[in-house]
C-alpha cells in the first residue's frame, strides 16, 4: 500500500510514523508513506499558502492553488506507479510540477480529515486496508478552500468530535489502524481478527509474567493449557466489559448472538454461512424480522437471504437495496428466487450443498505434505490450473491476502486450496499428475485445521451433483445440509 499525506508540516509525519511495526512494514516494502510538502507548489512569491476568509472571521484559510497543484502532482505520480517512499524532501525534487502535468484525474481515494466528516472506525479501516493508494489531505488553521476539497475529495473522515490545530495526527492515526490491517504488517496475522471492536466486542484482559505481581495472580483458567476452557473464559471477559463500557455495541452483539441461536435452530449446516458471518464479524444484519433476515457483507459485496415464512419471501426479496447489481447473492430457500430475479438480471444461478466440519479436532495431516501461503507471483499459475471459470482480479485480491495455501509434494506444487471471501473453504485444485494421491484430502484437512486454530467453524460449499467432492466431505467427516441453497450472481 502506498500512503500520500498532503501536509503543511512534513516532517511532522514522517517523523511520527517511521517506527516499530510501521517502520518495519516501510522497510519490508509492505508499505510506503510519504508526507508531500503543500507549500512547495505555491505560487505565491513569498511561500504563501493561506488567506483571510471571504466574508470575515476569525482565523486563516489555505488556499486552493497549492492544494489542487500539490494533488495534481501525487495523482500523475501515481498514475505513472511511481511509489511513495522518498521522504519530505525527495518529494518536492521527485514530483513533476503541476503545470508540467496534464491532467490530475487518477484513481485513489482522497480522504480530507475534517471534525465534520464521517467518523473513523476499524470497520471503515478494514475497507480501505483494500486500497493500493491513498491520499490524505490535512488542513490547518480555519481549514481549505471549499472550492478544492469539491474538486479533489472523494470521503471526508473525523477522528472525533473534538477540533484539533490540524489534520497531521488525524492522518497519522488513520495510517496506523489501516496499514496494520495490511497483509503481513503484523507478526500474527489473525491478531487483528481477536482484538477489540471485531465482532461488536472489546478485548478481553491480558496478562504476562510474572504469574503474581503485587500479590495480584494471573487467573488460573489461563494456566491451565485447556484451550477451550480459556476461550470461554476470555469470551465471557469480553462480553462483560463490552456490556459495562460500551453498551451501545453490547447491543448489537446482543442481537447478533439472538440471530445466530435462530437460523441454527433453523438448519446449522444450512445456514452456516450466515451464521460464521455474523460471528467472525464480516456479515451486518440488515434487516431482520420474523419474515427472515438479510445479512450484508460489505467487503466480499455479498447478499445472504433467508425467508423464514415462504408467504413472506417477496418481502425479504425487497429488502436488498435497488442499487445492487453487480453483488452476489446467498439464497437460502428456493421461494426466494423468483422475487430476487423479477428485481436483478441474474446470469448465474448455482444450487449447493454446505458441508460443515462440527467437531472441534484437528484433522491429521500427511507428513509427506508441505503446506505453504502462495503469494501474487502465483497469479498466473493458480489462473491457468484453477478449473472453475473464475474472475483473475478475484484471485489476485485472494492471494494478495494470503488466503490461498499450495500443498507441495516432494517440494514440488501439487495443488491448492484457500478461503472465499465470504468465509467458506474452496479454491480446491489439485494438479493432474497428482491425483487420487490424497492431496486434495489434505489440503481440505490443512484449510479445516486453519480455520479452527482461529476460532471458525469451517465448512464449504459443494455444486449439487459433484460426486467427488461429496465423497471428499464425507471422508472428513463433515456434515451435510440437507436442502439446497443457491448461489446467484
Ligand atoms: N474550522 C474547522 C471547522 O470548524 O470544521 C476546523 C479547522 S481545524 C482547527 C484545522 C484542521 O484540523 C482541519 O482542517 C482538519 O484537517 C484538522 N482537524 C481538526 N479536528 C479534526 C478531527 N476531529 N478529525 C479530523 N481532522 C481534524
Amino acid at each position: 500500500m502506498n500512503c500520500y499525506v498532503m501536509t503543511l508540516f512534513p516532517e511532522m509525519v514522517e517523523q511520527g510514523m517511521r517506527t516499530s511495526i510501521l517502520g518495519k512494514a516501510m522497510e519490508k516494502g509492505l508499505l510506503t508513506l510519504e508526507a508531500v510538502n503543500i507549500r512547495d507548489y505555491t505560487k505565491d512569491r513569498h511561500k504563501k499558502t493561506d488567506d483571510y476568509p471571504y466574508g470575515g472571521g476569525a482565523g486563516m484559510l489555505m488556499q486552493a492553488q497549492p492544494v489542487f497543484d500539490c494533488y495534481r502532482a501525487i495523482a500523475e505520480r501515481i498514475k505513472e506507479g511511481r511509489a511513495a517512499g522518498g521522504g519530505a524532501e525527495k518529494a518536492a525534487e521527485g514530483f513533476p510540477h503541476a503545470s508540467e502535468t496534464g491532467s490530475p484525474a487518477c484513481t485513489a481515494r482522497v480522504i480530507y480529515l475534517t471534525p465534520q466528516g464521517r467518523l473513523f472506525s476499524q470497520k471503515m479501516a478494514r475497507e480501505l486496508s483494500k486500497e493500493e493508494n491513498l491520499i490524505f489531505l490535512c488542513g490547518h488553521y480555519e481549514g481549505i478552500d471549499e472550492r478544492v476539497l469539491e474538486e479533489i475529495v472523494t470521503d471526508y473522515v473525523s477522528v472525533g468530535d473534538y477540533v484539533l490545530t490540524g489534520g497531521e495526527l488525524p492522518a497519522m492515526v488513520m495510517v496506523d489502524a489501516i496499514a496494520r490491517l495490511v497483509p503481513g504488517v503484523l507478526h500474527n496475522e489473525t491478531s487483528a481478527d481477536f482484538e477489540t471492536f471485531h465482532n461488536d466486542l472489546l478485548e478481553y484482559p491480558q496478562y504476562s509474567r510474572p504469574e503474581e505481581w503485587h500479590g495480584k495472580r494471573v487467573p488460573e483458567v489461563l494456566l491451565s493449557g485447556d484451550h477451550r476452557k480459556i476461550a470461554a473464559w476470555r469470551l465471557g471477559q469480553s462480553e462483560r466489559r463490552t456490556a459495562a463500557n460500551r453498551p451501545d455495541m453490547y447491543g448489537r452483539y446482543c442481537r447478533k448472538q439472538q440471530y445466530i441461536q435462530l437460523l441454527r435452530g433453523k438448519g446449522k449446516a444450512h445456514h452456516i454461512d450466515m451464521t460464521e458471518s455474523l460471528r467472525r464479524g464480516r456479515g451486518e444484519i440488515a434487516e431482520a424480522s420474523a419474515a427472515g433476515i438479510l445479512i450484508r457483507d460489505e467487503e466480499a459485496k455479498i447478499y445472504m437471504l433467508a425467508a423464514f415464512d415462504e408467504g413472506k419471501a417477496e418481502e425479504v426479496a425487497g429488502w436488498v437495496p435497488g442499487d445492487s447489481s453487480g453483488w452476489q447473492f446467498a439464497v437460502h430457500q428456493e421461494c426466494l428466487l423468483a422475487p430476487l430475479e423479477q428485481r436483478f438480471p441474474v446470469s448465474v444461478r448455482l444450487p449447493v450443498y454446505h458441508a460443515v466440519y462440527t467437531e472441534r479436532t484437528a484433522l491429521s495431516v500427511p507428513r509427506h505434505i508441505s503446506f505453504r501461503k502462495l503469494g501474487e507471483d502465483y497469479l498466473e499459475e493458480v489462473m491457468s490450473r484453477y478449473h472453475m471459470p473464475t474472475d483473475k482480479g478475484y484471485l489476485e485480491e485472494r492471494l494478495r491476502g494470503g488466503h490461498i495455501y499450495g500443498a507441495f509434494a516432494d517440494g514440488r506444487l501439487a495443488g491448492f486450496a484457500g478461503t472465499h471471501q465470504e468465509g467458506s473453504i474452496g479454491l480446491l485444485e489439485v494438479y493432474g499428475e497428482y491425483r487420487r494421491q490424497g492431496i486434495g484430502r489434505a489440503l481440505e484437512a490443512f484449510m479445516v485445521n486453519l480455520h479452527l486454530s482461529m476460532g471458525y467453524m469451517p465448512y464449504g460449499a459443494v455444486v449439487e451433483g459433484n460426486q467427488a467432492s461429496l465423497g471428499l466431505q464425507g471422508s472428513l467427516k463433515m456434515c451435510m445440509s440437507k436442502k439446497l441453497l443457491y448461489w446467484v450472481w
